[in-house]
């Protein structure tokens, strides 16, 4: 088994680490926070007293980081200076596009693979170890970081060259947040009309207005009785998440010249909510500020 260092031990990283020590990996782990590296520690990992102390002798180094300037510094500073070169880098964190392809050209300069590897699926995925990666990276890269992956998660996806994972992530988490919106819209105007929800779940859920924020996460109780909507929505996808996400896709569609309105729109609706005290609320609940409440 691989001995592996991994970076940033939170609510996801945390879980993930979990499972590569559960499969007999040899996880040396590093946190800022104590509390995290104790927690990991406990469910099989190694402590490290600084990230450059937990790669150094690393096959492999998983880093599960808040935003990309962590990641850019804790691969400038501590990780390239410190891992033997053939060294295999995996990048989890959500991240700008920018950004990783930044680290993994350094990385392929010092002689190292590297892959992004965002993650779908939270923090029950990464428990459960069915998360969904979206790989960015050359074909021999994926094919070294696949095994470790299916040790983390279920489906794992090669999405294109360096930053594809992170292009994959941000494009769906796009497609999520307008589509949410578009779905609230939709059953508060059904409300003012007085069309019951039931009844326009029952037949837009299977006519045209189909879509994964309708038939697998409706933002009205009642439908779908596992969405957050039915427990005051408590996250779940919290809102300060999504918000991020559709960021990064604007800050990526400005770099590259592609109209996004809807997108940018989303963004700024989204502001709004986690704005008025509702980040930690799961994102579904933008559907509560749509209704004026
Ligand atoms: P988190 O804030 O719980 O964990 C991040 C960890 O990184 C913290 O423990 C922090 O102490 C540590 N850290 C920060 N800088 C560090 C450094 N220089 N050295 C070592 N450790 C450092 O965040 P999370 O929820 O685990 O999310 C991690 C990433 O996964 C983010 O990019 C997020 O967007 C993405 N993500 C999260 C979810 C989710 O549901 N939470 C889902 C999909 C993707």
């Amino acid at each position: 088994m691989a001995k592996i260092a991994f970076i940033g031990l939170g609510n996801m990283g945390g879980p993930m680490a979990a499972n590569l020590a559960k499969a007999q990996h040899h996880v040396v782990a590093f946190d800022l926070s104590e509390a995290a590296l104790n927690t990991a520690v406990e469910k099989g990992a190694h402590k490290a007293s600084s990230a450059a102390e937990a790669v150094k002798g690393a096959e492999i180094v998983v880093t599960m980081l808040p935003a990309g300037k962590h990641v850019r510094e804790v691969y400038e500073k501590d990780v390239l200076p410190n891992v033997a070169k053939g060294t295999l880098l995996i990048d989890c964190s959500t991240i700008d596009v920018e950004s990783a392809r930044h680290v993994a050209a350094l990385a392929e300069k010092a002689g190292m693979e590297m892959v992004d590897a965002p993650v779908s699926g939270g923090v029950g995925g990464a428990t459960a170890g069915t998360l969904t990666f979206m790989v960015g990276g050359s074909d021999v890269a994926f094919g070294k970081a696949k095994p470790v992956l299916e040790k983390m998660g279920k489906n794992i996806v090669l999405a294109g060259t360096s930053g594809g994972g992170q292009a994959a992530k941000i494009c769906n988490n796009m497609i999520l947040g307008i589509s949410m919106i578009a779905v609230s819209e939709a059953f508060m105007l059904a409300k003012r009309l007085g069309l019951d929800a039931q009844k326009l779940f029952d037949v837009a859920s299977t006519a045209s207005g189909q879509c994964w924020s309708l038939t697998n996460y409706c933002p009205v109780p009642g439908p779908v009785p596992a969405s957050p909507a039915n427990r005051d929505y408590q996250a779940g996808f919290t809102a300060a998440m999504m918000l991020k996400d559709l960021m990064l896709a604007q800050q990526a569609a400005n770099a590259a010249g592609a109209s996004t309105p809807l997108g940018a729109e989303a963004a700024q609706l989204f502001s709004l909510f986690v704005n008025s005290g509702n980040g930690a609320r799961d994102f579904s609940g933008i559907i509560k500020m749509l209704d004026g409440k």
